[in-house]
């Protein structure tokens, strides 16, 4: 059965130590969200290069379990690289990745999926050639546990009905929202501790997003999901996010609620910056 409506986007709960905004919807995970223990994700002092390109200048951030927390940032700002070097797809010059209280930096893309890291990347990148059943099984093809991958199998196809009724086309055949659905969907399949989604509104129409945006709050509410959002649609960050960091020229500028996001200059400063620049 697909997911429900949310019923609002009203923030009401307890502010806690770490800035996570617990909402009544998600007093499953209130615990979690006001643990003292080490976060989820923890990066301290960052560094990414691409030859002579530093693309993250020393970042920190952390994410803990069940929160949603977004990233944000012009063109160029990084996002990118701080998903991919979570990923293990770029070595890291210098700094720290801790997942789940263990160091992941450096390890190769492989292992980190294993571990619990899922990622639904920019631009989709689902396999034209494969049938929708078959990305998804892809998915979760390094799982051992082969009986509960069919019962999930069946679990996010129901989730994501549109999925559901093409299960045997060619992913190429499906329009950019459906594909952008089966990129997320096929992450969960690895079943991960920490969703990654790199900018899941890009070349979306208003209403394919407004329904993306629902299936992730109940995704996230629902399985309890911890989830890094990557968003150059700061509306739809900030109607999913808890709180939120923002970057510029590989550096993070600005963190704080999603409130606090909403009015801060520093979120005006980068989107005006994009702007004048196209
Ligand atoms: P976008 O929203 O456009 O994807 P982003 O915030 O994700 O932007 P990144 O793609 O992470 O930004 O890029 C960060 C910086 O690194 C930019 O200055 C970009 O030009 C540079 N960069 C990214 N990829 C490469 C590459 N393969 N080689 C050299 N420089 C790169």
């Amino acid at each position: 059965m697909a997911y429900m409506k949310d019923s609002g986007n009203g923030v009401r709960g307890s502010v806690t130590r770490t800035g996570a905004v617990a909402t009544a919807g998600e007093a499953a995970n209130v615990n979690e969200v006001t643990d003292n223990s080490q976060p989820l994700l923890e990066i301290k002092n960052l560094h990414v290069h691409y030859g002579q390109v530093h693309a993250l200048k020393g970042i920190d951030l952390e994410v803990r379990a069940g929160e949603i927390v977004t990233l944000l940032g012009a063109n160029g700002a990084g996002k990118s690289t701080t998903i991919m070097a979570i990923m293990g797809l770029l070595k890291p010059t210098s700094g720290s990745i801790m997942f789940a209280g263990e160091s992941i930096t450096g390890m190769e893309a492989h292992a980190i999926s294993r571990k619990g890291i899922g990622l639904s990347p920019e631009g989709r990148r689902v396999l034209g050639s494969l049938t929708v059943r078959e990305n998804l099984l892809l998915g979760g093809y390094a799982r051992k546990d082969r009986k509960a991958v069919d019962h999930d199998l069946e679990r996010w196809l129901s989730v994501f009905p549109r999925l559901g009724d093409r299960v045997q086309q060619m992913a190429w055949t499906l329009s950019g929202g459906e594909q952008q659905m089966l990129a997320i969907a096929r992450a969960l399949m690895g079943k991960p501790r920490l969703l990654l989604l790199d900018e899941p509104s890009l070349g979306m129409a208003p209403l394919i997003i407004e329904s993306m945006r629902e299936t992730i709050r109940a995704i996230s509410e629902q399985e309890q999901m911890t989830v890094l959002l990557v968003e150059q649609n700061v509306d739809l960050a900030l109607r999913l996010a808890t709180r939120g960091y923002v970057l510029a020229l590989g550096q993070i500028v600005y963190s704080g609620l999603r409130s606090e996001l909403r009015n801060s200059e520093a979120v005006q400063t980068a989107y005006l910056g994009e702007a004048s620049q196209s």
